[in-house]
């Protein structure tokens, strides 16, 4: 607008006469009546004066209330009709993308708008803005790296966070950074969206700040544990077995003939065409049941109205973090009493429900009343790089002002494996390496991946395989035919023990029957899905688009540039152990059979996914892993086997060995001996490296 030089009254007066405009739309008229029926609307000016009139709000309200939806649009209509159009820019943010996008679209679409007009999102590489948009949907993230290049916000009128209830890492980083923010700001607006669980922690965190509650217009749901179900069917049996069985064996042939809708309701599937299935389905279910099998995603993101009966069975796969033996876990855990309740409350929004939950009440009497919040249970290194590169002072310190501190242990392991991998110096200040790595959104490991794929000339391995890891896994293992995949995924990896490069081939491979237009029966034959690997292939574009951004990468010189040793896979090996460093274990021979040793925690297994499960013996000594998980045993993930010369170029940092005869390699990874020329060689070659990152 200031480029324009049109005055500001004039654009906010333009802002309203449009609004006023739009009333008069027919779908918009209709989505008016929607909204208003909405529990958020009964709030609406409570809301608004409460927003006028506080720096911090904090806001709950059963999920499916209006709360993401409606609250911005509130703010966003209530400064266009004051006149203040012009000024306004209202920021929400999202834990995840694909809410980011969702929930901007629906806006749009209820203001009547295309998106990207005056709503609009920005995610990971991907937006929909414009000198328009007065309110902007991102995700966390985003956000944080917004406040890289300007700590005050400047500009931004209202800022909501969503869904704190969560408790997700970046979400307690974000508060710690806006109490900070928030005294040089005295004129931005914080507004913390909550699900019913636990709004006093944070009215409190921000200095007693007021709260809301939005009543929900909720049915009773019956809870049933396990022994109430179990004392009934006794009942049912006994009383009168013939005829239940007899009704039970006819409810079954229905059930087959109606060919029930049966939907899928995960985090990676599109919401809102998730939305437009379900209310399909809903007329449908006039004559038939609907069944949708969730995930956690159900329990707040997404709301079915018409659900009735729910099925809880008490767990949840969850990450944990064992700072001792620096390990990540994901085990299958029993569900906090906040989940629960949750849980509970997705039947019950049109009619009565019940929930039958799948254990006895004694359990649930057990349970924690809250999840404990990511910030306790993750690895912190990504966490303390935007630390560094938001300049907020030493590590430890501004962790410890978080709502709930993490464990100092924590800490220090993510700092000292910063220190391994070469990102932060002995005083715990960025390195080169470290200030690249901070202005890629990504975990440090596929960064240094890719800054070293375009320094070595391997770049599109490194694209590839860094897409793999930032996203998921193309090959599928179909539980019926798991040896015919074991069979597929090998033959890609042909002599080579590496998981890695059968990931590779089998892109490539890909992308050839792409041209050739047998895309389908390649997946089919090969056990891939074409849906994660067209997603690679777009993460690799923008993995691109991120290099070049921050100068490691001309596009101008075209798609061959920076692949000159990209079929060299003794090349990729180095890189991937570049990247993926101190993720390293040792192959030792125990007589026919090889054991994987880790420095932290001892021995380790090989994933059976893996190409290299079950291979007596590897050529070379070293293994390098793309993840370490704890399940049934310690297993690691995705390997390659490397060499030692990989290592000692491309691992930690280098010291004399005690004895004086070799080199050691920081953090005990390695040992090694040689001569000393040999010794003073590698060592040149290590500083050239450094060399090529201090620009
Ligand atoms: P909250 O944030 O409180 O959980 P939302 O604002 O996300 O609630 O949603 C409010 C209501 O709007 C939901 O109950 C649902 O009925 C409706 N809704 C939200 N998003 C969509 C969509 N993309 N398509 C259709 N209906 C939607
Ligand atoms: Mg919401």
């Amino acid at each position: 607008a200031a480029e324009n030089n049109i005055p500001k009254e004039k654009i906010s007066a333009e802002l309203k006469l449009n609004e006023e405009k739009m009333k008069e739309n027919g779908s918009v008229k209709a989505m008016r009546a929607f909204r208003e029926k909405l529990p958020a609307f009964k709030v609406r000016s409570e809301f608004l004066k409460a927003v006028a009139g506080n720096q911090v709000l904090v806001v709950s309200g059963e999920t499916g209330c209006g709360k993401t939806t409606q609250l911005p649009q509130f703010i966003l209509e209530e400064e266009i009709s004051l006149l203040h159009g012009a000024d306004c820019s209202i920021i929400c943010t999202q834990p995840r993308r694909i809410s980011a996008i969702s929930v901007a679209a629906r806006i749009a679409s209820e203001r009547g708008e295309n998106i990207g007009e005056t709503v609009g999102y920005q995610i990971r590489l991907e937006a929909k803005r414009s000198g328009q948009t007065r309110l902007l949907f991102c995700t966390t993230g985003v956000l944080l790296r917004q406040l890289v290049q300007d700590p005050n916000l400047t500009g931004v009128s209202h800022l909501l966070v969503d869904e704190i209830h969560e408790r997700g890492m970046y979400e307690d980083f974000l508060l710690i950074i806006l109490k900070d923010l928030l005294p040089r700001r005295p004129d931005l607006r914080l507004i913390l969206m909550s699900a019913t669980i636990n709004a006093e922690l944070f009215s409190q965190y921000f200095g007693n700040a007021p709260t809301i509650h939005i009543p929900g217009l909720t049915f009773p749901v019956t809870e049933l544990f396990l022994e109430d179900v179990l004392e009934k069917t006794r009942y049912v049996v006994t009383a009168d077995s013939d005829s239940f069985q007899g009704s039970s064996r006819r409810r079954n042939r229905q059930v087959d003939s109606r060919k029930d809708p049966l939907t899928e309701l995960f985090e990676d599937v599109d919401i809102d065409s998730q939305y437009k299935s379900y209310s399909i389905n809903t007329r449908k279910s006039l004559e038939a049941w609907k069944i949708v099998l969730a995930t956690n995603i159900a329990e707040s993101s997404i709301t079915i109205d018409d659900v009735v009966y729910v099925i809880d069975c008490g767990k949840a796969k969850e990450t944990s973090y064992d700072a001792l033996n620096k390990l990540a876990c994901l085990l299958p855990t029993w569900i906090s009493k906040a989940s629960a309740h949750q849980r509970r409350g997705r039947a019950g929004r049109v009619q009565p429900g019940v929930c039958y939950r799948l254990y006895p009440r004694m359990i649930y009497d057990a349970m924690p009343q809250y999840q404990l919040p990511e910030i306790l249970r993750t690895p912190l290194q990504e966490l303390c790089l935007n630390i560094k590169s938001l300049q907020l002072g030493g590590i430890g310190s501004f962790l410890a002002k978080a709502l709930q501190p993490p464990d100092p242990l924590s800490v220090q392991n993510a700092i000292e494996l910063l220190k391994t991998i070469g990102a932060l110096d002995d005083n715990e200040e960025l390195t080169p390496l470290g200030k690249h790595l901070c202005t890629l959104p990504l975990e440090p490991h596929i960064g240094k991946m890719l800054l070293m794929g375009s320094i070595f000339q391997c770049l599109n391995p490194a694209l590839t395989i860094a897409a793999a890891l930032a996203y998921r896994d193309p090959f599928v293992l179909p539980i019926n035919r798991k040896e015919e995949a074991d069979v597929a995924k090998r033959s890609f990896a042909g002599d080579y023990c590496s998981d890695h490069i059968a990931l590779l081939k089998a892109f490539d491979g890909w992308k050839e029957a792409k041209r050739n237009r047998t895309e389908r029966s390649f997946c089919w034959e090969n056990f891939l899905s074409p849906m994660t690997l067209q997603m690679m292939d777009d993460m690799r574009k923008q993995f691109l688009d991120l290099l070049s951004d921050i100068g490691f990468v001309d596009k101008s010189k075209g798609p061959n540039a920076y692949n000159q040793y990209s079929d060299d896979l003794e090349m990729v090996c180095a890189i991937l152990c570049a990247g993926l460093y101190p993720n390293v274990v040792q192959c030792k021979r125990r007589g026919k059979r090889t054991a994987f040793y880790t420095k932290e925690v001892g021995k380790v297994d090989i994933h059976p996914a893996s190409v290299n499960a079950g291979v007596h013996h590897f050529p070379l000594p070293y293994l390098v892993y793309s993840d370490k998980v704890k399940t049934s045993s310690i297993y690691i993930r995705d390997s390659t086997n490397i060499s030692d010369y990989a290592l000692l170029l491309f691992g930690g940092n280098l010291l004399p060995s005690k004895s004086g005869e070799g080199i050691e390699m920081l953090g005990g990874y390695l040992y090694f001996s040689a001569s000393k020329s040999v010794l003073e060689l590698i060592k040149k070659l290590r500083g050239e490296l450094d060399k090529l990152l201090n620009w």
